[in-house]
């Protein structure tokens, strides 16, 4: 048994000098130090005590180290579970417990350095800084750059990843070795990355898109990555020009578009843009091509299956849809009451079976079994349809479904008529409950800048539009829409501030 998550991603770059991060301090990591680093955490990890099947929580800013941290896991068969920042010390209790992590990293700064967190006390905790420092780093010194990579089959689990928990508490995603190999090498030749590839990395390496998707394509290619710690637009513009590929989320490129900086110029060594984790609207896409020539790749994925859907690399690329099923990856759309296919054409649950579709939810058979199928299809709770292309469009959540006054109304569909009306920048539309309805449909606009778009119109319009069941009982505009940091309107918190807009 070997271990091939491990030698194709890194094992096949040992002894490389070819470049594999780019920080924008100006210092480069070959692909050989990169390596010898990993390897000397691997040991630092073994000597701490943890052995293959531990969990090693991390919760660290992006950084080079923090990457390595990802190959020493990988190499010594310990579970990798990394966290958004973010959270706040009452939120990391959840995780540890949930866990049982052998090992927390942690930025020095951290409250679980400073504060004492009872519920925490159980894992032992290291530090390890955005800038490489922290105790953890100190203990490799002297540690060897060799380690003899610990064999795992194509079973076992390499990541936890923790849902977004945008609908109920995060449940720990089981990722294993097949996963996350099938998925990088499908992307890999669909994207046709090569070793000359450079790839502008400003996402977050908590969460699928960066850590595996972004990650592990350019390792398997061999290529560089520019490893931004986060996304700013002004660097992202600055290092367009060394760049041929990048992936983004969709407020990458509305934030890329408001810069007038952002041209054909700029853009032409670029070979491809990527976006993902939340919808793109079709408007940007069509701006972003006006402006640039480029036509932006749309994907689907979850965290629970990596990447299922893409649009095509060579070939139309559809605005608003999220392409075909990648290679060896069946989607399914089905009634969500029985559970059937639906007829082409029409909304349903959207189901992915796959070598990409995880475990299952760790520590949770219950839920496991209820969205893991005995089948093999896993129930993503997105709805959706193909159209008569085979392009598959998401209509947003299950959880997200309006049910007013009996009938089905779908966020998606009065999304995009409102984001059609003048002076509209986006939209999002929500279910408040409703005495008489059950529940109402509201609809919150944000307008474009300086605009004030006309509400009476738009409710006019909906009558032209739409059936009388989907009209929004209410328009709202609003400033800003929140978002999670992969871009995702949280409905859930807009539903809560709304609850008692009828009653
Ligand atoms: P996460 O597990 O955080 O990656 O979130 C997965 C969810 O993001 C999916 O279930 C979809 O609801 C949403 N999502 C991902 N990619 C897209 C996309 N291209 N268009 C629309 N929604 C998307």
């Amino acid at each position: 048994m070997t271990n091939a998550l491990y030698s194709e991603l890194f094992g096949v770059h040992s002894g490389q000098k070819s470049p594999f991060i780019f920080s924008p301090d100006g210092t480069i990591v070959t692909y050989e130090d990169f390596i010898k680093l990993g390897s000397r955490y691997a040991h630092v990890l073994n000597r701490l005590g943890l052995v293959p099947g531990d969990r090693l929580l991390v919760q660290i800013e992006k950084s080079p180290q923090a990457l390595a941290l990802y190959a020493a896991c990988i190499q010594t068969g310990i579970i990798f579970l990394p966290l958004n920042p973010a959270y706040a010390a009452e939120e990391l209790t959840y995780f540890v417990k949930d866990s049982e992590p052998s090992l927390v990293v942690c930025d020095a700064n951290s409250p679980l350095v400073h504060d004492s967190h009872a519920d925490l006390l159980d894992a032992r905790v290291e530090t390890l800084n955005q800038n490489g420092s922290g105790s953890l780093t100190a203990e490799t010194k002297g540690m060897p750059s060799r380690y003899q990579t610990v064999a795992r089959s194509s079973d076992d689990l390499v990541a936890l990843l923790y849902t977004s928990g945008t609908t109920g508490r995060p449940k720990g995603a089981m990722l294993t070795q097949e996963n996350l190999l099938s998925n990088a090498h499908v992307l890999k030749k669909l994207w046709a990355f090569e070793s000359s590839d450079v790839l502008l990395h400003a996402l977050p390496i908590f969460h699928s898109h960066g850590l595996f998707v972004a990650t592990n394509v350019t390792l398997l290619s061999g290529g560089l990555l520019i490893f931004l710690p986060k996304f700013d637009r002004e660097e992202i513009i600055k290092y367009i020009p060394m760049a041929t590929a990048m992936m983004g989320v969709p407020t990458f490129y509305t934030r890329l578009l408001n810069s007038p900086d952002l041209t054909k110029e700029l853009t032409r060594n670029m070979r491809l843009f990527v976006s993902g984790s939340a919808p793109l609207l079709a408007e940007t896409h069509k701006q972003f091509e006006q402006r640039t020539g480029h036509s932006i790749l749309e994907r689907y994925g979850l965290t629970e299956t990596s990447m299922n859907t893409s649009n095509p690399y060579s070939g139309e690329r559809r605005p608003g849809t999220v392409g075909f099923p990648l290679p060896g990856i069946e989607v399914k759309i089905t009634d969500t009451w029985t559970g059937q296919k639906v007829s082409p054409g029409e909304i349903g649950q959207i189901e992915i079976r796959g070598p990409n579709v995880c475990k299952g939810y760790w520590r949770r058979p219950n839920q496991t079994a209820k969205e893991f199928q005995p089948d093999g299809f896993f129930i993503t709770g997105d709805l959706g349809k193909v159209d008569s292309d085979g392009f598959l469009h998401i209509e947003g959540r299950n959880k997200d479904l309006i049910i007013s006054g009996g009938y089905n109304v779908y966020p998606k569909e009065i999304e995009l008529f409102l984001d059609r009306q003048p002076g509209v920048l986006e939209s999002v539309v929500i279910g408040v409950p409703h005495s008489d309805f059950g529940e109402a449909v509201v609809g919150l606009l944000v307008p474009n800048k300086n605009a004030n778009p006309d509400l009476s119109a738009i409710t006019s319009a909906a009558s032209v539009f739409l059936a009388r069941y989907k009209h929004p009982k209410k328009l709202l505009v609003v400033k800003a829409l929140p978002r999670n940091t992969m871009g995702k309107v949280q409905k859930n918190v807009l539903r809560a501030e709304y609850n008692k807009l009828f009653n």
